[in-house]
């Protein structure tokens, strides 16, 4: 197991004075909250939580760990399903909760400029009452923070139509870990001024330097979105139907999936009952735009294209209760599929067209092994999160298989030209399976990547690659 500095009394008082004392968190229940992310049933408590409230601060809390040896975690809002803010090796966790103001939001050129922890929810809510857009909008949106969304090139349901995290990020400031502060990219819509850092901080979990401002860009706010509920009787008829969509040229800005049991999870945890809760599969599509008899004749001529595909119907709901009622369903289903019991997440993406294929897969190779998976994601993006079920599976069993069946949905999955993530990221709990996406020539890169970031490995560590042999960390809970 690799070795990092337990912070002592000395650092607890270096850490006190450079954030204030009720920032400091080093003992007692208060450090449960942060000794877990939404990831299955992982638990590593670090030993000490520290809240920054300025980039300052945080350069002088690196600056100390790095000299000391101690392992540093960046934390944003916590909701992250790979276990990216986990401690696996203690030390401290660095809360950005204090770092939440949005310092800027510029009118004349679409773009704001934010504090990582800054709820991405907010966010939407402050840009969208000046009439603009930022369409990045994961499911968590109310928890989750722009750090963590920069961390995880977080996605969403409208990723299809106006793409993730990554399209959005014009300029960061971040901290090495060693405490040097830098600023990458600009304000500008266009930059090809040497190599694009900020690229490579977005999705690199929080392993290579702490993000503690971002400028992001903005785009003017549709005027009309309307959805459309479509159930089938079965799950590959509606991924198929979903590229005829694309064919005939239909854009919608989301389409979800849902199967069966995953909706029905989302009634019981509800205590509500959604439309066509019994048919196999759900479609929600959304369509906006600034013309609403425009947007109108897309949702008609998409509803026919749905049942021409074998669609059993097409409900259309405009803004107002039945659209709320459609995506609280579907805004609901990840936390109820994962109410159900002990699970394990696979955040499987494939190009669109290989939907159908991917969920012939996920079920087969879920009964090959004598496992439940249900399915549930954004089907417009390839992307279906597939959820293993351990049910009243005994432990050793649950333990001993479901590894074997992870990698034998990870071959499949890039069988098909897809990878074992599309937004949720690798973090601890799927590094063990880099090597089946990665090959061992890119992972060697990102290797070297993250030394001249993080020469000591104080940076969240644990995390991204497989552990080598005698590294791996004694974890508890978890499912792998
Ligand atoms: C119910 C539910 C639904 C979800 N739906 C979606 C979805 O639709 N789309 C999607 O993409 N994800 C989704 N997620 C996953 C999760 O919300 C995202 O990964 C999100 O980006 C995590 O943000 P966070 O602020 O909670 O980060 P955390 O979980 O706190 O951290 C995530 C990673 O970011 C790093 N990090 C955090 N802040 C910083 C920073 N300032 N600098 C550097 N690194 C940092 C951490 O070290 C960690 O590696 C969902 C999660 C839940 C529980």
């Amino acid at each position: 197991m690799r070795h990092f500095t337990k912070p002592d009394d000395e650092d607890i008082r270096f850490f006190r004075d450079i954030a204030g004392d009720k920032n400091v968190i080093s003992g007692g229940d208060d450090i449960e909250p942060y000794s877990h992310d939404e990831t299955e049933d992982y638990r590593f408590a670090p030993d000490v939580v520290v809240k920054p409230s300025d980039t300052a601060q945080v350069c002088a809390v690196m600056k100390r760990c790095f000299e000391r040896g101690i392992a540093v975690t960046p934390r944003g809002g916590g909701t992250g399903l790979s276990g990216g803010a986990l401690c696996v090796f203690g030390g401290v966790c660095l809360s950005f909760e204090r770092m939440n103001k949005i310092l800027d939001i510029d009118t004349k050129n679409f773009m704001a400029t934010v504090q990582p922890g800054v709820v991405v929810e907010t966010l939407h809510n402050e840009v969208e009452a000046l009439g603009l857009f930022y369409p990045p909008d994961p499911a968590s949106k109310g928890s989750c923070t722009l750090g963590g969304n920069i961390a995880e090139c977080a996605g969403g349901a409208r990723a299809m139509k106006y793409g993730t995290t990554k399209d959005y990020v014009l300029a960061v400031e971040a901290v090495l870990p060693d405490g040097r502060p830098f600023r990458a990219g600009a304000k500008t819509l266009k930059n090809a001024t040497g190599y694009n850092l900020v690229q490579l901080l977005i999705g690199s979990e929080g392993t290579l330097a702490a993000v503690t401002e971002a400028t992001v860009k903005l785009i003017p706010a549709p005027l009309v979105r309307r959805t459309l509920l479509a159930p089938f009787d079965s799950l590959e008829t509606a991924a198929a139907a979903l590229n005829e969509l694309f064919l005939k040229r239909v854009s919608p800005c989301a389409v979800e999936f849902m199967e069966k049991e995953a909706i029905k999870s989302a009634e019981r945890m509800l205590e509500r009952s959604f439309p066509y809760s019994d048919s196999e599969a759900l479609l929600l599509i959304e369509l906006d735009g600034s013309d609403a008899d425009a947007v109108n004749a897309d949702v008609e001529k998409a509803g026919g294209i749905l049942l021409e595909e074998g669609a059993l119907d097409a409900l259309v709901a405009e803004a107002g209760h039945r659209q709320n009622e459609m995506w609280d369903m579907r805004r609901a289903v990840g936390e109820a599929v994962k109410k159900i019991s002990v699970y394990k997440e696979e955040d499987t993406v494939v190009p669109r067209a290989a939907l159908p294929a991917l969920m012939r897969s996920i079920k087969s190779i879920a009964d090959r092994h004598g496992f439940t998976a249900i399915c549930y994601g954004h089907a417009g993006d390839g992307n279906i999160h597939a959820n293993i079920i351990k049910g009243d599976m005994d432990e050793l069993r649950w333990r001993r298989d479901l590894p074997a069946l992870i990698a034998d949905i990870h071959r499949a999955v890039v069988g098909l030209d897809g990878t074992i993530s599309g937004e949720h990221g690798i973090g601890f709990s799927q590094k063990e399976f880099m090597p089946i996406a990665v090959s061992q020539t890119a992972l060697e890169i990102m290797i070297s990547v993250k030394r001249a970031f993080d020469p000591k490995g104080i940076l969240n560590p644990g995390k991204i690659f497989p552990d080598a042999p005698g590294e791996g960390t004694s974890h508890s809970g978890g499912g792998q």
